[in-house]
């Protein structure tokens, strides 16, 4: 891609590069920014009083060194100030989180929802993002923008909801009718990112996670009622031409009499590797157990559900098989509601997934999601956040680098 740029641009470009060298190294000075960027202190200077005027960064109390002097002053993201809103819509409930810049949540709510309608819905969830934005405004907090996490296909040029086959909505434009909504409750006007769950889990383990711009891929896994993969590398999210990458969940993995799915095909992952996959263990067709029922059950020591989940386990070691095999990454990650089972889901997924090779050279690390549930909120957030740290049109590595004034 062809990169021109004016003055303007080569300045947003350098401030995004000091505020992700200081998110990815708290308590940087001001002379090693310039020693990683290549900028002069001048400059380093003029961009760090800007970014503390904007409440972007904050310096450290100063630390007296050993006999005389004191410590260069360092450098923190400021997560008092500026503030992102995330929610999830989910395929039985809806969560919406406000946190800091650095992905410190504020406040967040979590509500078991039945979809009945796209109108109900996207006012229920506009009525919980006003609560809480309202609530953080009245903290003194300035909020940056707000990102929505939907369990389906989302295009990434516009933000249109494709297809969420699990609720069974399509070409919604939910931008437009959150911001309708946020209107007619007098909310100020917002920028809205709409991300898909799988991929927003992805951005959570990498903008906020302890894998922070790390440069090896890594796969995040959702698995809730609905499937799907996130993939990360060195240059942010893997999102496919149309943004629709990862969408494992609807891969075929029992060709022959498989069980019919949300989408319409019969023996998607999803049908084997899922909530309701679990659920159908235990109670067969009857609606969908509860992700809190069935670990109830598990708690009271329920054989059954122990079974289920060494089913489960025994797919989902299949499928991270199948992913490591074509994207050789170094860590698959596994999120989601489902993973809320940790250890009880994981092992039997670990035991399938060395099973199902004769080659033991690609191992990638294979654990828990660090946000657990709030994996999807959080990755929203950090999509809007990646809006004002990540410029369009900009590769990541010269963000990362800044550009060096001629
Ligand atoms: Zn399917």
């Amino acid at each position: 891609m062809a990169f021109t740029s004016n003055h303007s641009d080569l300045k947003q470009i350098n401030r995004l590069a000091i505020i992700n060298h200081i998110k990815k190294k708290p308590s940087i000075s001001r002379s090693d920014l310039a020693k990683v960027t290549g900028l002069n202190k001048s400059t380093i200077g003029k961009i760090v009083q800007e970014l503390l005027d904007e409440h972007w960064v904050k310096e450290d109390s100063p630390t007296p060194l050993e006999g005389a002097g004191r410590r260069p002053t360092g450098l923190t993201l400021n997560g008092d100030v500026l503030t992102l809103l995330g929610a999830e819509l989910g395929v039985d409930y809806i969560a919406v989180v406000a946190c800091s810049i650095a992905g410190e949540i504020r406040f967040q709510s979590r509500l078991p929802y039945q979809h009945v309608n796209v109108e109900t819905s996207v006012s229920q969830l506009a009525d919980i993002l006003c609560h809480t934005w309202k609530l953080m405004l009245s903290l003194n907090h300035q909020i940056l923008g707000l990102g929505v996490s939907v369990p389906g296909l989302v295009n990434a040029s516009d933000g249109h909801v494709v297809d969420l086959p699990n609720i069974g909505w399509q070409n919604i434009d939910l931008i437009d009718m959150l911001h309708q909504r946020f209107a007619q409750q007098h909310m100020p006007e917002i920028d809205i990112t709409i991300i898909n769950d799988a991929n927003a889990g992805a951005l959570s383990e990498f903008v906020f996670g302890r894998s922070q711009y790390h440069r090896n891929p890594i796969i995040h896994l959702t698995v809730g009622i609905g499937v799907g993969a996130g993939i990360v590398s060195e240059n942010g999210l893997y999102t496919g031409l149309n943004g629709w990458a990862g969408e494992i969940g609807h891969s075929t993995l029992q060709p022959f009499d498989g069980w019919l799915c949300a989408c319409g095909q019969r023996g998607c992952v999803e049908t084997l590797v899922s909530q309701r996959a679990l659920s159908r263990e235990l109670v067969g067709d009857a609606p969908i157990l509860s992700i809190e029922t069935m670990q109830n059950r598990l708690a009271q020591g329920d054989a059954q559900v122990k079974k289920g989940l060494e089913t489960v386990g025994y797919f989902l070691g299949i499928v991270m098989r199948n992913l490591a095999n074509i994207l050789n990454p170094e860590t698959i990650v596994l999120g989601g509601p489902m993973s809320q089972f940790e250890a009880a889901l994981l092992e039997p997924a670990i035991a399938s997934f060395n099973a199902h090779t004769q080659r033991h050279v690609m191992t990638p690390t294979i654990r828990l999601c660090e946000f657990g549930q709030n994996a999807s909120t959080l990755g929203a957030a950090a999509a809007a956040l990646m809006k004002h740290i990540e410029p369009k049109h900009t590769p990541t590595h010269i963000s990362l680098q800044g550009l060096r004034r001629k």
